[in-house]
């Protein structure tokens, strides 16, 4: 089941890649533990594969399915999001060029750009990612790339994927979107123009805190090329058990993203009426600026919430020491509710920059509990 055109998104969830082993009937593909294959003679390949580095069949299936979840022709799994997001960059900029990147990234992606791709002459402006006008200022003769998060991690910014695509376009740069706080179930941005969309599996794809793993898929051949050159070339690939686990969890995304929606929604309607709260920073509340952007170009708000807590940096620690049915951890998008404080935690990298966070900021991952259970809790630690 491989054309997957007119399937809808839970039949490729479950099938596309998938089809039943043809040696054993086993309907669930092989988990293939091997680091290479008998060849038929010299360079005599039976089905293609060589070596694991290069290609293994159970990460084949998993790039087959991720591809036709975010609606694109190819693929290619790694070890890491951030090891998905180092290949991309690598492959399209040289010393030289320029890239344009939120003003409140992804911790983990700013370093890299600023610490890493800055020691190869590769320079980089942060922008308010949901000025459309400011993106197209900031793009100069030499910018290459430009990199968006929509929803951002962990402010909730909305960027308005199909004008960013009309800006890029017009200035032949290419178009990045990492995608991993909407999930390809929530938002497809290669359908709203964007030229590569990147994941954190380890996050709403793998959804049971339980792997790392990421993801770059696109529908321009070229493009796939250079980003499998490189993953062969660096090698920073899944082992065949995190591919397997994470096929197994792609299969129940439609189901997890809609309870995670259900549950985030309810939560953020009870934060906003704390007298704790200073401000709840949710793309589904009306007030929220990117609201009406968010419900033009998602499916739904998906399960992270952050809220600002009156009484400054201490106020939010307390509140993060405080809760029991939310866990105090890093990361997000498991089955299971976490809270953390972005300024000490995941952003601490981003400390005494222009990409500071707030330091009354709290972040949670509103798992697949009983909505009723959460707010209880929040509402005891808040008290
Ligand atoms: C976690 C995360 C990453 C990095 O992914 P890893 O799997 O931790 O390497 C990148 N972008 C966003 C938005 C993330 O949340």
């Amino acid at each position: 089941m491989t054309d997957s055109g007119p399937l809808g998104f839970a039949t490729r969830a479950i099938h596309t890649g998938q089809e039943p082993d043809p040696t054993t009937g086993a309907v669930i593909p092989p988990l293939y533990a091997t680091s290479t294959y008998a060849q038929d003679g010299v360079g005599g390949l039976r089905k293609g594969f060589e070596y694991s580095r290069t290609g293994n069949p159970t990460r084949t299936a998993l790039e087959q399915c991720l591809a036709a979840l975010e609606g694109g022709r190819f693929g290619r799994a790694f070890a890491s999001g951030m090891a998905a997001t180092d290949t991309a960059l690598r492959s399209l900029l040289r010393p030289g060029d320029h890239l344009v990147i939120p003003n409140d990234t992804y911790g983990g992606t700013f370093r890299l750009i600023d610490k890493v791709l800055s020691q190869w002459g590769v320079e980089h402006t942060p922008v308010a990612i949901s000025d459309v006008d400011a993106v197209r200022a900031a793009i100069r003769p030499n910018t290459k790339l430009v990199w968006v998060e929509t929803p951002t991690n962990p402010l909730l910014t909305i960027a308005d994927i199909a004008l960013l695509a009309d800006a890029t376009r017009d200035a032949s740069v290419t178009l990045v979107v990492d995608n991993t706080f909407a999930s390809p179930y929530l938002q497809n941005p290669l359908e709203l123009g964007a030229d590569v969309v990147m994941h954190s599996t380890t996050k709403y794809l793998g959804g049971h805190s339980d792997l790392i793993g990421g993801a770059l898929v696109t529908s321009d051949e070229e493009l796939d090329t250079k980003f499998a050159f490189l993953q062969n070339g660096s090698g920073a690939v899944p082992s065949p058990f995190d591919a397997w686990l994470t096929l197994r969890s792609l299969k129940t995304l439609q189901v997890r993203m809609e309870k995670h929606s259900d549950n985030a929604e309810a939560v953020a309607q009870a934060l906003s009426a704390h007298p704790k709260v200073e401000r709840v920073l949710y793309p589904g509340l009306p007030e929220h600026p990117g609201h009406e952007t968010a419900a033009k170009q998602m499916r739904r708000f998906g399960g992270m919430v952050s809220f600002l807590v009156k009484g400054g940096e201490q106020a939010a620690l307390d509140v993060c020491a405080r809760t029991n049915v939310f866990t105090l951890a890093e990361s997000l998008g498991g089955v299971e509710s976490l809270i953390e404080h972005p300024g000490r935690m995941t952003h601490a990298s981003v400390a005494g920059t222009e990409l500071e966070v707030p330091a009354s900021l709290v972040r949670i991952s509103v798992g697949l509990e009983d909505a009723d259970d959460l707010i209880a809790d929040l509402s005891q630690a808040l008290a």
